[in-house]
């Protein structure tokens, strides 16, 4: 495949270069945050599993330096293009700079900004966030989170952030294999440690953004997450190929159950089962709350032996997000002649498929004597 071949299958990619974007999966958040208006207030953030790092760029644009991204900054030149033909046609020509001008929102830089990124995977640095190399499945890694969003006052035995955050993202993803099962539950432990990560540092009336793969029992995972969030919506942004099983959960509105504590070693008192009051078995419309002896809140969705023909299922609204005009992730657009094919903004510094090739030449080529893995 070309190089001017991507950039015109995928308008995503051309588009994230000529913007400056290290990632096409800017254009997902930002069209998350045109649905649901993610950012408004938020001055502390985490993000999980973050490089190459276009969604903190987003982060450091729109929180940092206040500029004007999303809806009216990247759709500007389409939108344009397509009022000046609107125009010509009516009354033959409007100044279109002018009209974009009124509808666009005018941001300012916030204080007190605190922005947090990990990844597995070395990050090159971005100007106002901190950036750290660790595993979020690993329960070492939540002491590292507090300790980078609150240096001053971090104190090594508390598992919850002493400033809580406003926002947790999580675009997180593994090496995917073309084996749907396999994927779906390596992806859902990435979202389980997420959310894990995210009840120790949230406020309350916090937000929770994650990626999700849409397998058959991810309606347990949407049943999970209302526990612990007022609101739990499942979105689709126009730049996430309608071909793949990915979207996002946004769960807005964090409101644990009272008496709840983040715990390292069992997050939600995941693997224990526990008796539950007679008054809770009548109670089908949400899952159940259930208070351990040590504090530590249980998650608890009732089991198939007890309820037999109930269902106890929960289906999350779903919402496809992105305003209509912006491109389709699954078409092919037209490239003018002189079209320039750019370089990406910020290649991987170290990828994993780095020492399969390096294997692979060491082997003489593709059907060298040494197998991979
Ligand atoms: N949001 C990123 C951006 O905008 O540039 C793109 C994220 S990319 C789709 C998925 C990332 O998940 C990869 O960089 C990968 O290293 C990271 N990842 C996968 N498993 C992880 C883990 N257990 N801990 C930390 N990061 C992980």
């Amino acid at each position: 495949m070309g190089k001017s071949s991507k950039d015109k299958r995928d308008a995503y990619y051309r588009l994230a270069k000529e913007q400056g974007w290290r990632a096409r999966s800017a254009f997902k958040l930002l069209q998350l945050d045109e649905e649901f208006n993610l950012f408004e207030g938020v001055t502390r953030v985490v993000d999980l599993c973050a490089a190459p790092g276009s969604w903190s760029q987003v982060l450091s644009r729109v929180l940092i330096k206040g500029e004007r991204v999303g809806r009216a900054g990247w759709e500007d030149k389409q939108a344009k293009e397509k009022l000046a033909l609107a125009a010509e046609r009516t009354s033959g020509g409007v100044q279109v700079d002018n009209v974009r001008e009124d509808v666009t929102p005018v941001l300012k830089p916030r204080e007190n900004v605190r922005i947090v990124a990990i990844d597995l995977q070395p990050m090159s640095p971005l100007e106002g966030i901190t950036t750290l190399r660790a595993d979020i499945t690993h329960p070492s890694t939540i002491p590292l989170l507090l300790k980078a969003l609150d240096p001053e006052t971090f104190d090594p035995t508390a598992v919850q952030a002493s400033q809580p955050v406003d926002l947790v993202i999580s675009d997180g993803a593994p090496d995917v294999t073309g084996l749907h099962d396999l994927d779906i539950y390596v992806q859902s432990q990435l979202i389980w440690a997420a959310l894990n990560l995210a009840l120790c540092v949230l406020k309350p009336g916090g937000s929770f953004v994650a990626k999700i793969f849409r397998g058959k029992d991810v309606d347990l995972l949407y049943a999970q997450l209302k526990i612990v969030f007022e609101r739990v919506r499942v979105a689709k942004p126009r730049s996430s190929r309608a071909s793949s099983v990915e979207a996002f959960v946004v769960c807005t509105g964090f409101n644990p159950p009272q008496g709840f504590k983040a715990s390292l070693d069992n997050p939600l008192g995941a693997g224990t089962r526990l008796e539950r009051s007679p008054s809770m078995k009548t109670e089908r419309t949400q899952p159940y709350r259930v208070t351990r002896p040590d504090g530590i809140i249980e998650l608890e969705l009732g089991s198939e032996d007890e309820d037999e023909g109930e269902d106890i299922r929960w289906i999350a609204p779903f919402l496809a997000c992105g305003d209509l005009s912006a491109y389709d992730a699954d078409a092919s657009y037209h490239l003018p002649k002189d079209h320039v094919v750019l370089d990406p903004v910020q290649p991987p510094t170290a990828p994993p498929y780095k020492k399969a090739l390096e294997m692979r030449k060491a082997a003489g080529g593709a059907y060298g004597k040494t197998k991979l893995g």
